[in-house]
């Protein structure tokens, strides 16, 4: 292990004290890993200063010991300086002893006096004793059930003796995700079903924090996921740096449990606002398919994806036929319950999870096709045709056919000419109004008709 103190001097005295036969000396930094070991170390437990080095203290508790073991450094973290308590310490040879520890905390280190107690024959009832007094010293669970739903804590640090504090603190109110790297907290964050929330520790190997927040931020998917740092870096500027990376909090170690719950509390009830606002910001408030905003959002990213990948992007408009007739005949209430029907059937026909389906206004609707080329746009368009003709709504007042039908405009963009894309709407428009002159029912693809205007 390297030299712990700045100074030669300092060090000696450290060495020295570390030699006498004081039982088992160690130093522990905030996160629960060995910095210091004296030779009791590998005389109790087999284990050689350099075995230990890289190891935390969580790691050698009892499995039964775990939550007390975490629970006691959380306490130190958060409230106490000095803490007693007993544990079961694995050995090297796989056996377990018992151990009486002294935990004083200065700053953001933990020294740590261990008696090996074995042999006085603690029996598990006395343990389990110790455990309970502990358990039951629990700061009271103060949260109240602000959310209608579960919300979901992703908890990123290296350290599993932090991923444990944090567990036990918040597994009775949240789901809590666990991540000891970065490349699984990112891929946690991209899943289909990410969190509402992020712990993050700042130092850890590979992908630090700071780069899993910038990384998380530049992401539409992943950039409204609030992320707080948790971290033992206390100057402003690193502070500071954290918070332009676009982080809603930077709580630093040690910290206090309470504290954190509540940050966390009010952090998830915005974050669960936002998310209500969201959704009624995007979806249709009749059809419950994605609305005019939603579909000008993912159209512009989707441009500068087929842009930048060279890949075609088609666009339906649709329109139903002679609508007006049927509000007409049918009253405006079977109006809008026809809407909805077609609507649900676009979004239900769609297959791949890129297609977009939207309702741009009134009785006409859009469904964006990332990747797809003309003659898969064309089948597409031909497919909800089909399954709108075949909801057999009746509509009697219509000159076209005797239910409801819709004519579609197609159009694929034309990776050798950039503006084919920021066309794409006008050729659609042009190719629906194509679609109603030639008889209505049917569809029309720019492609085919396009050199004739
Ligand atoms: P075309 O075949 O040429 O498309 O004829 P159309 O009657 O469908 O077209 P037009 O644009 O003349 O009429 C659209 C009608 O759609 C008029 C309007 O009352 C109706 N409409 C638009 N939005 C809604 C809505 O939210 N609910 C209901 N019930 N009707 C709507
Ligand atoms: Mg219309
Ligand atoms: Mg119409």
């Amino acid at each position: 292990m390297q030299d712990f103190f700045a100074t030669n001097n300092q060090q000696q005295v450290l060495n020295r004290i570390f030699s006498l036969n004081l039982g088992l000396l160690c130093i522990l930094d905030i996160d629960g890993w060995f910095k210091m070991v004296n030779i009791s170390w590998e005389k109790t437990f087999g284990y050689t200063a350099e075995e230990l080095s890289h190891s935390n203290i969580i790691d050698y508790a009892h499995p039964d010991d775990h939550d007390a073991t975490a629970f006691v450094f959380s306490e130190l973290l958060q409230t106490s300086h000095r803490l007693t308590f007993s544990n079961r310490f694995r050995s090297k040879d796989g056996s377990y002893r018992y151990i009486d520890w002294e935990f004083n905390r200065h700053d953001s280190y933990a020294y740590v006096a261990g008696t090996d107690i074995t042999h006085t024959k603690l029996s598990a009832a006395g343990l389990k004793a110790v455990r309970n007094q502990l358990e039951t010293s629990n700061i009271q669970n103060e949260l109240e059930d602000l959310c209608p739903i579960r919300q979901k804590i992703l908890v990123v640090d290296d350290s599993p003796l932090n991923t444990k504090i944090m567990e036990t603190a918040l597994i009775d109110d949240y789901e809590v995700l666990i991540s000891h790297t970065g490349k699984e907290a990112l891929n946690i964050c991209n899943s289909s079903d990410p969190p509402d929330l992020i712990l993050l520790d700042v130092i850890m190997p590979e992908i630090d924090g700071y780069e899993i927040c910038r990384r998380l931020n530049h992401s539409p998917k992943t950039k409204d996921i609030p992320v707080i740092f948790l971290t033992s870096l206390t100057a402003s500027k690193d502070i500071e740096f954290g918070l332009t990376l676009g982080a809603i909090d930077y709580i630093t170690k040690p910290f206090s449990i309470p504290i954190i719950k509540a940050k966390i509390k009010n952090h998830l009830a915005l974050k669960y606002y936002q998310d209500t606002l969201k959704i009624n910001t995007d979806v249709d408030s009749l059809t419950q398919i994605a609305n005019r905003r939603r579909f000008d959002e993912i159209m512009t990213l989707e441009i500068k994806k087929a842009k930048r990948t060279g890949t075609i992007l088609s666009l339906l408009l649709l329109d139903i036929d002679h609508f007006k007739f049927y509000n007409d005949t049918y009253g405006h209430l079977e109006g809008d319950s026809c809407l909805k029907k077609v609507a649900a059937t676009l979004a239900a026909t769609l297959k791949r999870p890129k297609d977009l389906a939207a309702r741009w206004g009134g009785e006409e609707f859009t469904c964006l096709l990332p990747n797809t080329n003309t003659k898969g746009a064309q089948n597409v368009a031909e497919t909800l045709r089909a399954a709108i003709q075949n909801l057999s709504i009746p509509h009697l007042s219509s000159p076209v056919n005797d239910v409801v039908t819709v004519s579609i405009g197609v159009v694929s963009s034309d990776p050798l000419d950039e503006n084919s894309l920021d066309n794409l709407l006008k050729h659609a428009d042009a190719s629906l109004y194509h679609a109603k002159e030639a008889g209505r029912n049917q569809i029309a693809i720019w492609r085919d008709f396009a050199s004739t205007i």
